[in-house]
């Protein structure tokens, strides 16, 4: 039956709590798939800004492809679409930047007269000879080359003899004539910048007019990318000496961006793949390849602008930039289609689902905690309800039985007995008067069961009223004692009776308490063998009145003890049936005692006999008088 219950309760709650745990679970999800999605949205917007930058700077190199190298690679600097840039041929060569050009072999290197200035110079270390020989030349040779070398050979030597001004004024004077424009030296260089740069450091006053026009001049040449003899390395070298050599700084706007492309020239790189941006070995540095694979850009870091505005959410943290296996982004996208292995991605606050997820937990467990409590006190209530019905069935049954069997007997021995009489099968007047004696104790016996049964039915339905009233104890002892002393006045009966003189009064029905001797008296009897030695006893104790009804019959183990007055508990069940029980005399008693304010005790052995005391409080005149008892 607990089983039951418990199974009734259990399982109906854990299915409820697992339909609320799974449709929460469910809303969860859907909340955060409706999260998901709004996000995304808006990573998506802003990855077609990102795609539309890059594909401007993209389509900007075509602007920038009729170009010559050189140009090209300064226009897209200066237009800020690049950091830097490479420029490459159609073959697939470095067109721009190029560390050197190819050099005009030097003509007069094998010349005697050359020979000679070279020896005065290095070997003999006459610098003034050498300065004349080198003059020699200069005059002598009209290839403008030869003679730009000659020159930049004479202010050398000038230098070396101590005769700066003099050497000034070659590199301001003669090599800076236009036609010695492009003359190179044999390293490819261009020997006019180069002397306009020793002049520029030579010169003692840098406020000088002559000094700033000079240092201007070669500022604009070195700017000047359509000047396509100058190679990369020496412009790059002439920006960065014209800067130091200045007091003050000189604006060289692609000086970074040669540099940059210089030290990515000179790096282990892997190709640059087209329309692709990626990263270049460990650096933070990127580059991407034009679709007809003519240009690389370069760039320093890589700056992405995914704008301002999208964080005026509260349960954004911030939307960034990661790597595409960033576990602690809320949602991600592949930043743009431009940039393969970077993601663009949300993160939240904090788990906006944690709060809601506790609360609803909270709620989940109360509702389920009321749902048990529910269900429990309705188990309750019906596993009583139940209980009660069985029980009632129970009484019922046991009644019927104990009805039918009680009535039969007595009834069926006085129809023999009559019967008997009626046809004349008696001896004599004697046997006769035995019969009708037998006749009238199982009337007697019937009447006592019928009361039995009357008083437990009034008993159950709650209809038994007790006729309170002051009584004498004592009368009530000798009317029950006179009602049995026919049936205990006999050889194998002895009735001792002993009321104590001076019993107080108490409160009660007088036919009542007459039936609870009544009935202890007839146990008494019933369950005692051949020489019965009966006692009744009324006294006082403890401010009460006590009634003992004592025997020397068969007596009560402990555990018979405590269940005698339970309606219809007989501890032999033959034996007392044949003693004409019925099982509802104790509780009968029982019921009577205790709506008279009193109790009962057994005293029992097996064997040994029983002694039954009842006690009764005594009478309270002042309240008795008042309110008598009763129900
Ligand atoms: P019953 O009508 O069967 O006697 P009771 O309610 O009067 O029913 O008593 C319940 C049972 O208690 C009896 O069946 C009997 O077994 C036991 N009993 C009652 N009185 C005594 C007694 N004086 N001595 C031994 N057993 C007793």
């Amino acid at each position: 039956m607990l089983l039951v219950l418990v199974a009734g309760v259990l399982v109906p709650t854990a299915c409820v709590l697992w339909f609320m745990n799974a449709a929460m679970g469910n809303e969860r999800l859907a909340v955060r798939q409706k999260l998901t999605d709004a996000y995304r949205k808006q990573l998506m917007e802003i990855s077609a800004v990102v795609d539309k930058h890059w594909a401007q700077k993209l389509e900007a190199l075509k602007t920038v492809s009729g170009l010559q190298a050189a140009e090209a690679f300064s226009q897209l600097i200066r237009s800020g679409v690049a950091d830097s840039a490479i420029i490459f041929d159609e073959f697939g060569k470095v067109s721009y930047p190029v560390s050197e050009q190819r050099a005009e072999l030097s003509q007069q290197a094998g010349t005697p007269q050359w020979l000679e200035a070279d020896k005065l110079e290095y070997e003999l270390a006459q610098p003034q000879r050498a300065a004349d020989a080198y003059a020699k030349i200069a005059s002598e040779f009209s290839n403008a080359t030869i003679q730009a070398q000659a020159l930049q050979g004479r202010a050398r030597c000038l230098l070396k003899a101590s005769q700066k001004q003099r050497a000034i004024e070659i590199l301001t004077g003669p090599l800076a004539e236009d036609k010695y424009r492009n003359a190179m030296d044999a390293h490819g260089r261009l020997i006019a910048p180069n002397s306009q740069l020793l002049a520029l450091q030579l010169m003692k006053d840098s406020n000088q007019e002559e000094f700033l026009s000079l240092a201007a001049d070669l500022a604009r040449r070195l700017n000047d990318y359509s000047d396509v003899a100058m190679p990369s390395a020496q412009r790059r070298f002439l920006m960065q000496s014209l800067q130091q050599t200045m007091p003050d700084p000189v604006q060289f706007p692609t000086l970074d961006a040669e540099t940059l492309a210089a030290e990515y020239l000179e790096s282990q790189r892997p190709t640059p793949q087209p329309n692709l941006l990626t990263k270049v070995g460990r650096a933070d540095l990127w580059h991407i390849g034009s679709q007809d694979k003519r240009i690389v850009m370069l760039f320093r870091t890589l700056h992405i602008d995914i704008g301002k505005g999208h964080y005026d959410d509260s349960l954004v943290r911030a939307i960034g930039i990661c790597p595409a296996d960033d576990s602690t982004a809320f949602v991600s996208i592949p930043v743009s289609k431009y940039i393969p292995g970077v993601e663009l991605a949300v993160y939240l606050v904090e788990d906006p689902f944690a709060e809601a997820a506790g609360r609803q937990n909270a709620a989940y467990l109360w509702t389920g905690s009321l749902g048990i409590l529910a269900i429990a006190v309705l188990a309750l209530i019906v596993a009583g309800y139940v209980g009660r019905q069985m029980k009632l069935t129970r009484l019922k049954n046991d009644l019927i039985a104990t009805v039918s069997h009680e009535l039969k007997t007595p009834l069926a021995s006085m129809r023999v007995l009559v019967d008997t009489l009626l046809e004349g099968r008696y001896q004599d007047q004697q046997q006769a008067r035995d019969y009708f004696g037998l006749i009238s104790k199982e009337n007697e016996r019937l009447s006592r069961l019928i009361d039995n049964f009357l008083t437990f039915s009034r008993m159950e339905r709650n209809k038994k009223a007790f006729d309170l009233a002051e009584l004498d104890t004592g009368e009530v002892v000798t009317a029950a004692v006179d009602s049995v002393s026919d049936r205990f006045d006999k050889a194998d009966c002895q009735l001792d009776v002993n009321i104590a003189t001076d019993l107080p009064k108490i409160s009660g029905d007088r036919d009542a308490l007459i039936t609870v001797l009544l009935n202890l008296l007839d146990n008494a009897y019933k369950y005692s063998q051949d020489d019965k030695r009966i006692g009744v006893r009324a006294y006082s104790a403890e401010a009460n009145v006590c009634l003992e009804v004592k025997d020397n019959g068969i007596g009560l183990s402990r555990r018979a003890i405590k269940k005698i007055f339970n309606r219809f508990y007989q501890v032999d069940q033959s034996l007392a049936r044949k003693a004409g029980g019925c099982g509802l005399g104790l509780s009968i008693v029982k019921f009577i005692v205790d709506a008279h304010g009193g109790s009962i005790d057994v005293v029992s052995q097996p064997e040994r006999g029983s002694t039954f005391t009842v006690k009764l409080p005594f009478v309270d005149t002042k309240t008795t008088a008042d309110s008598p008892r009763g129900s």
